[in-house]
């Protein structure tokens, strides 16, 4: 079965687990059972992501940043490494920031999976990949990675925290699983998240301008978040053969214009389409080759993007409705 959850109850660390990934995560792995304590800055995540399992007594969220020394906590059975900005916006708003994330965290909670012999989970990122000259993305690929840009903090850093990753966990005997995650989206993203999912869905219930960069012929490709999760859990259950890295997301690939073109059509807005300079080092093509997840994992997306867009679309009507609410009290 896909994202099925080791049965016996462990207490398990999410680094970044307020935010949109490590919510979905926490929530999952809270309903199967287990003890989960989130570490989270709340730069970009939020105490309300985990609201709904703050007084069951199972999950414990504690506000601090990773480059400082780690609070006094109990001993780990598993660690999920999601702490760090996702979106471009919010990983160049601060990008020496972000580059000690990927360094000095990683290193931080790599030393405490080491003194407690947990399994670690690492999430990577196609940016691995850069603006990728090879098309789909396989794990063998090196990349494309321009050293200095404005993208440099977040691609460099992962793939500094890559190498970490690896040459620690093989010097220490740390059991490790790295994926590398390409485009996800669904609830809980927040509105100003600033990555295009939640923008063209925003700018639509809103009747605003649809912010399309450059001629939007550039491709992404979209993975549900709760595949996302699954494909974690998959990981985090398998032997040794899913160390990775493994690229994870959906290999279903739509241009972003015709993106913008289906969330108007989806939410009924009179919303219009307006160019926006593109970004530096934009990536011009990205999708994932899943064939190595297929077979060491058995896990493949089964939401189609239609599917999950209606889902993320109700979830942006209720944080809009409520905004509005909040500032009509
Ligand atoms: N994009 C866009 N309008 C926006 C936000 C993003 O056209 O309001 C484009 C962006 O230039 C990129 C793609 O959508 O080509 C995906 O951007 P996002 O920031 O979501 O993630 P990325 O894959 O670039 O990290």
């Amino acid at each position: 079965m896909h994202g099925q959850v080791s049965s016996e109850t462990q207490t398990i660390l999410i680094t970044g687990g307020a935010g949109f990934l490590g919510s979905h995560l926490a929530a999952r792995l809270v309903e199967a059972g287990h003890r989960i304590v989130c570490v989270d800055n709340l730069h970009t995540g939020r105490r309300s992501n985990l609201a709904p399992y703050l007084n069951n007594g199972r999950l414990t969220l504690i506000e601090h940043d990773l480059v400082d020394p780690l609070p006094e906590l109990p001993r780990f059975d598993a660690i999920y490494n999601l702490a760090c900005p996702a979106s471009p916006p919010h990983y160049q708003e601060n990008p020496v920031a972000t580059l000690r994330v990927c360094s000095e965290g990683v290193l931080r909670v790599l030393e405490r999976a080491a003194r407690d012999g947990a399994r670690i989970f690492h999430s990577s990122t196609s940016e691995i990949y850069g603006d990728p000259e090879v098309h789909p993305q396989q794990e063998t690929y090196h990349g494309n990675v321009n050293p200095i840009g404005p993208r440099s903090c977040y691609d460099e850093g992962k793939r500094f925290a890559e190498t970490l990753m690896m040459d620690y966990c093989h010097q220490n005997g740390v059991q490790l699983r790295i994926a590398r995650i390409f485009n996800t989206y669904g609830p809980r993203m927040q509105p100003n998240d600033g990555r295009v999912v939640s923008n063209f869905i925003v700018q639509a219930l809103r009747d605003e301008q649809i912010t399309l960069y450059g001629d939007g012929q550039q491709t992404r490709s979209f993975c549900y978040v709760d595949d996302l999760i699954d494909g974690f859990l998959c990981m985090m259950d398998s032997d040794d053969r899913a160390r990775g890295p493994i690229n994870l997301g959906n290999p279903a690939e739509i241009t972003v214009v015709e993106l913008a073109e289906l969330v108007i059509e989806m939410t009924g807005s009179s919303s219009q389409i307006v160019h926006h300079p593109l970004p530096i080092d934009d990536p011009k093509r990205r999708r994932p080759d899943i064939g190595k997840a297929r077979s060491v994992l058995g896990w493949q997306p089964t939401t189609d993007l239609v599917s999950g867009l209606k889902n993320t679309i109700e979830h942006f009507r209720d944080e809009i409705l409520s905004e509005k609410h909040r500032v009509h009290a």
